[in-house]
């Protein structure tokens, strides 16, 4: 601190004496240096002690000030299930109270869920800051005569010359086991009515990414059980896998089925929803816990009524909430619905801080915001103990228009993406997946030896279908060959229509895949191709359990099982 002619004042009920003025003196001249002088202004706001102000810092001795030194010491304790009241009697005991400078700063402005301070010199990037009116604040700013603050929560008891002061802290959420199961907002606090939630502990909503020395490869399958997805873009533990397509196209009902498929597999899903209305995430909640989904699953909520800040952070809280986990050694699947109203919230508070506009209006570093985010899904290594975040990141489109900034950003920083095209959902080809342009380029490797073999050549076929149709669009005369191809297509692409909430087990899938890649299904209409798929699922089960069985505990579809199978379905399918 520049101490030369600093002025320190003394606020108190009584004026101090002059041995008392001689004592603060020394302690200031040993603090900042020789040339300080000492004012006394009465205020009887400091009941049974003092407050010294020199600068930005201010030492507080009143005994409100000592009262809230305790509280913050008693709240600093942690309790790992002993009983807390002899851990407090201990604490006050040994605590002895100190004349602590905190540094308090005053609101130049404020408004539209910012704020800028003056004063804080040594307030950091990311550090949370308290306003008198009791509401938090993260500094996103850092200017060389003030700083800009985003605020957690309602502006309405902060006006210009409103106290603030620095906490020292960054932002962080509470984690742990007992959140699973809840609905919380961005700041890890309860929104669902339930009752409070205990913490293991409190993690920054920032950190760093797992380095690659503590990475290994992508190798255990994510199942989501939705067969066009596991057949054709297999997606892995520790993958990011992009869900993108226009709105309304069952974006968000893929994240879901994801979720309900992953019961019984021991991997815990944490649903971040960002900017949606209040009443959707209600539904989910609800559709989730009817299907026994929220036992293993945490919501996290910002939604379109929260501020820009909240909105902002939701997605970092959920990614802490998950490396807990991933930490522990567990497997973790992360929904992010979606990365484009976040990119929308930050560019509303980046305009509101006065950050230079770039492409499309967002600031320049929109990129990284989403990079940084993405980069915390990882398979750890074994020493690291295995965990891993596998993410789903939803991004909306307009009109089909995947080359738009925040697209574009999103699709480079991924693992591969799954493109839903609106023209298809109409035309009740549901899940919508674009098999053309959807991709998954490290899953391979995690797809199960069953699965691969039994997918085959799915996408070529898919390929030729899509095309053939297209060329025979307004042929009137069709050769018999291209008509069984035709025919042969559409059962395929019926094949791969999936209602909500039903998803498929790999053996079932296996068992799909064989029979409909095998042609058995070429003397029945396409209509019919579902239902009767239905029905030979069943029949399995029923009479054949032996062979999923073997598929279950060996991961591979051995010859004589496939043939099996064949065999099987078309001698029921004759029979009908
Ligand atoms: P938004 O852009 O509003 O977030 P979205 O792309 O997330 O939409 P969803 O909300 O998942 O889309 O789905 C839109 C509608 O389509 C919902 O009513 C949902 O029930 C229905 N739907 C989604 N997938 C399927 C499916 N496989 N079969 C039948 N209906 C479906
Ligand atoms: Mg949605």
């Amino acid at each position: 601190m520049n101490n030369a002619a600093k002025t320190a004042v003394i606020y108190s009920d009584t004026e101090p004496t002059a041995a008392q003025k001689q004592r603060f003196i020394d302690f200031l001249t040993e603090k900042y240096g020789e040339g300080i002088t000492l004012d006394w202004q009465y205020s009887d706001k400091y009941y049974g002690g003092f407050r010294l102000a020199i600068g930005a810092e201010v030492y507080d001795w009143s005994a409100k000030g000592r009262y809230r030194q305790l509280k913050e010491l008693i709240q600093g304790i942690s309790v790992g299930g002993e009983d807390i009241v002899p851990l407090i009697r201990e604490t006050i005991n040994n605590w002895t109270p100190e004349v602590i400078a905190r540094e308090v700063g005053t609101v130049a402005t404020v408004g539209d869920g910012i704020a800028t301070v003056k004063g804080l010199e040594n307030a950091t990037y990311g550090e949370i800051l308290l306003f008198s009116s009791g509401v938090r604040g993260m500094v996103q700013d850092l200017r060389p005569e003030e700083i800009g603050c985003v605020l957690f929560g309602s502006d309405d008891d902060i006006s210009a010359g409103s106290g603030v002061r620095r906490t020292g802290k960054t932002a962080g959420v509470p984690v742990g086991d007992e959140l699973i199961g809840r609905v919380v907002d961005a700041l890890g606090s309860p929104i669902d009515g339930g009752g409070k939630i205990i913490a293991d502990g409190y993690r920054p909503i920032e950190h760093p990414a797992p380095g690659i020395i503590d990475r290994q490869p992508v190798n255990t399958p994510l199942e989501t059980g939705i067969l066009a997805i596991d057949s054709m873009f297999p997606i892995g533990r520790g993958q990011r896998e992009l869900i993108i397509g226009d709105r309304q196209t069952g974006k968000t009902a893929i994240a879901t089925d994801t979720i309900v498929n992953q019961k019984g597999k021991d991997v815990i899903c944490i649903y971040v929803a960002i900017g949606q209305k209040a009443s959707s995430v209600a539904q989910l909640v609800r559709d989730l816990k009817s299907r026994g989904a929220m036992e293993y699953t945490i919501v996290v909520n910002a939604s379109a009524g929260e501020t820009a800040p909240l909105q902002y952070i939701a997605p970092y809280s959920g990614c802490a909430m998950a490396e807990y986990f991933m930490e522990k050694g567990k497997d973790v699947l992360i929904v992010y619905d979606d990365l484009s109203k976040h990119a929308i919230a930050y560019r509303s508070l980046s305009l509101l801080l006065e950050r230079a506009p770039g492409r499309e209006a967002y600031p320049g570093d929109v990129f990284y915001i989403h990079s940084r985010l993405l980069e915390r899904s990882a398979r750890l290594s074994d020493e690291r103990g295995g965990g891993s975040i596998t993410a789903l990141p939803i991004v909306e489109t307009q009109a089909g228009d995947v080359s738009a900034y925040i697209p574009t950003n999103i699709i480079s920083i991924t693992d591969g993406q799954i493109f839903l095209e609106s023209s298809l959902f109409f035309a009740g080809q549901r899940p919508a997946v674009n098999v053309g342009l959807s991709v998954s380029r490290v899953g391979g490797d995690a797809q199960t030896k069953a699965m691969k073999k039994a997918a085959g050549a799915i996408r070529l076929d898919l390929a030729q279908y899509r095309e053939m149709e297209v060329f025979t669009q307004f042929a009137s005369e069709l050769d018999d060959a291209t008509k069984r191809q035709l025919v042969y297509g559409q059962g395929l692409m019926q094949a791969l229509k999936q209602d909500r909430y039903k998803p498929y087990a790999m053996v079932d899938q296996v068992i799909i895949l064989v029979t409909v890649l095998s042609h058995l299904f070429a003397d029945v209409v396409p209509s019919a191709v579902k239902p009767k798929i239905e029905e030979l699922l069943s029949h399995f089960h029923e009479l054949h359990p032996e062979i999923a069985d073997r598929i279950n505990e060996t991961g591979i579809l051995s010859d004589e099982d496939k043939a099996e199978i064949i065999e099987i379905s078309r001698k029921y399918l004759q029979m009908r």
